[in-house]
């Protein structure tokens, strides 16, 4: 068998009220906290009326930085990493989806190091954070149990994942903060997920462990793809969801994603679309880049239920509804930006340097149906 190694040091809390029946863990982080939040969701679904309540009960001062927006950017995480700086907060607790979740960990670092800067984030593979705490709201990014935070960086009109890995030491797992979810956000970030586990699989660091959590994250999928596709998911299936992103989550943490997340990254910059959406518009060429004597894309196929590459854009279409459309300019400069970070096309595993120019551009071209 080949070498690797597995990490994993999050520890989980999963159940309804979760927050609330464990609040005491909370006392190990110190005197006051930072809670980082989109703008409304956290407080519509509960999760941050929960956490205020914990921290409450326990003696623990907070502070509230409300302003992360999708796909958040530098700017913003600067700016909460310097009002976490002067509060004096010890730890920070994500509440959201994986923007905020993300959010905290690079303010986490900011906060850290007195000094930090831009470059801290984007350069510094060994500076650290502060504890961070993450509470999910979708059930698509797994940011809390992956070490990733990726942020907008507008000067290179892209995003890209900051330097150190960062992996929350807590993180709560509630279904109840999902139950206000729309449909479409839903859709979008189960789709994330589902490439996770796909991407995780396929991509050049796989192991054996990894391999299978995505099974088992496959397996946990499936059972929710009817009422994903016909828009009716109970909250059992919701929970289920849930925990298909975290597997999905502990898959990635140890593999990384490959080409659909890189080169979905430009999608959601120039045109908006959903980062989970992004993905799934650009997977099925991404499996036929796959040689047919490769077993993997067949063995993914079976663990879905599905018998070709086109049963399954049935359903990504089904579930995502995709109306976007690209020229071919886009896959022109889509494709060339893609290889500012060659590292991340080196994730496909044929091919000495991995994805060639030409493999991106005809999986831009066949995605966008401007062949
Ligand atoms: P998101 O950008 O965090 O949130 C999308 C929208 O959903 C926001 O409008 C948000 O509202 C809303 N929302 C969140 N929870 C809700 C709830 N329970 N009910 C109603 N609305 C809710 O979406 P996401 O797809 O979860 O995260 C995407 C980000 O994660 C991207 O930046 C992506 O690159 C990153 N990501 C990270 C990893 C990782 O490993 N760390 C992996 C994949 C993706 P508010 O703004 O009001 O909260
Ligand atoms: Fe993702």
């Amino acid at each position: 068998m080949e070498q690797f190694m597995y990490f994993m040091p999050t520890k989980l809390y999963v159940g309804e009220n979760c927050v609330i029946k464990n609040q005491e863990v909370l006392k190990q982080f110190g005197k006051k906290a930072m809670l980082v939040t989109g703008r409304t969701s956290a407080k519509k679904n509960g999760a941050e009326a929960d956490v205020r309540k914990a921290l409450e009960a326990v003696g623990i001062d907070y502070i509230i930085f409300d302003e992360i927006m999708e796909n958040p950017d530098t700017e913003t995480i600067i700016k909460g990493g310097a009002i976490g700086r002067e509060a004096g907060v010890d730890f920070v607790i994500g509440i959201g989806g994986g923007s905020p979740m993300d959010a905290s960990k690079a303010i986490g670092v900011l906060i850290y190091h007195k000094t930090a800067t831009e470059e801290t984030l984007y350069y510094d593979v060994t500076a650290k954070s502060i504890p961070v705490i993450a509470i999910p709201t979708t059930a698509g990014t797994g940011s809390e149990t992956t070490p990733y935070s990726i942020v907008t960086v507008h000067a290179d009109k892209t995003k890209r994942s900051i330097a150190p890995k960062i992996f929350a030491t807590v993180s709560f797992l509630d279904v109840r903060y999902m139950e206000s979810l729309s449909t479409k956000i839903l859709n979008d970030t189960a789709i994330d997920a589902l490439t996770h586990l796909i991407e995780s699989y396929l991509c050049r660091n796989s192991n054996f462990f990894s391999q299978q959590l995505v099974e088992m994250g496959l397996r946990i999928f499936v059972e929710c793809m009817e009422e994903l596709k016909t828009e009716t998911t109970t909250t059992e299936t919701k929970e289920k969801l849930l925990l298909a992103s975290c597997v999905a989550g502990f898959a990635i943490a140890q593999t990384g994603t490959s080409l659909p997340h890189s080169l979905g990254y430009f999608l959601t910059y120039e045109k908006g679309v959903a980062h989970g959406k992004a993905n799934g518009i650009l997977l099925k060429a991404y499996l036929e880049l796959f040689p047919k004597t490769d077993e993997s894309v067949a063995h993914l196929l079976k663990l879905l239920r599905m018998e070709t590459l086109q049963d399954l854009q049935q359903f990504l279409e089904d579930v995502l509804h995709i109306t976007e459309t690209f020229t071919e300019e886009d896959v022109l400069d889509y494709t060339k930006r893609a290889f500012t970070t060659p590292e991340k096309m080196r994730t496909f595993p044929y091919g000495e340097e991995g994805a060639t120019e030409e493999e991106v551009r005809r999986l831009y071209a066949k995605s966008f149906g401007v062949e």
